[in-house]
């Protein structure tokens, strides 16, 4: 279980993101990304390695934009590559996950039994799926499509949420895995660990 980090706010989110991934570093990680959103459609910019790796490839695809997520991984399901960095994102959805689906087998054969198709290894993405239905399914407003997915998955987690169609309002869920909410002025931060953003806030 590695790194969360989330922001809305007026500020640029991106190097929001990414300090408070660096003050979370000494926990150990195999990969790195964000996902920020601007003009209708949020960019995931994710790779293997250090966030140093993340920060070069961010000079070369900027992440624009005042409401983003950001992660650094430590892979339990799936090996360390660009592919299962998170955030995984499935339609408008782009999800981060500390943690473990317990019952990713199931869930994978299941949602491929429906028509999915995976880019990943990581039992994350399935939630991604998970919400992505629920959101086409019609679910009111993206809180009650993850409460929906939630209602699916078995395991200790912390999971943030984002929807391009939605682009005010992030989507937090934990259990058993610590994340915390912190209240700016004018702007507000999730993390799974309060040294993150405890100098914002
Ligand atoms: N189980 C997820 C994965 O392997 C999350 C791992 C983590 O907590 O960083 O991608």
């Amino acid at each position: 279980m590695c790194g969360i980090v989330g922001y809305v706010g007026a500020r640029q989110a991106t190097p929001i993101l990414v300090d408070g991934l660096r003050r979370l570093e000494y926990r150990g990680y195999d990969s790195a990304g964000v996902s920020v959103w601007a003009d209708g459609q949020s960019r995931v910019v994710r790779c293997r390695g250090k966030l140093a790796a993340l920060e070069d490839k961010l000079q070369q695809e900027p992440a624009p934009g005042t409401i983003g997520i950001g992660h650094t991984r430590w892979a339990t399901h799936g090996r360390p590559s660009d592919e299962n960095a998170h955030p995984h994102k499935v339609g408008a959805i782009s999800v981060i996950h500390n943690g473990i689906i317990e019952n990713h087998l199931a869930l994978r054969q299941e949602l491929a039994a429906a028509g999915a198709t995976f880019t990943s290894e990581t039992d994350t993405e399935l939630f991604a799926h998970l919400i992505d239905r629920a959101v086409k399914a019609g679910a009111a407003d993206l809180t009650t499509a993850v409460r929906q997915a939630l209602g699916k998955v078995r395991g200790a987690y912390a999971f943030v949420v984002m929807n391009d169609r939605d682009p005010s309002t992030l989507v937090a869920a934990k259990n058993a895995s610590p994340m915390v909410v912190g209240l700016g002025d004018g702007e507000n931060y999730i993390a799974s660990d309060v040294t993150a953003i405890l100098s914002e806030t």
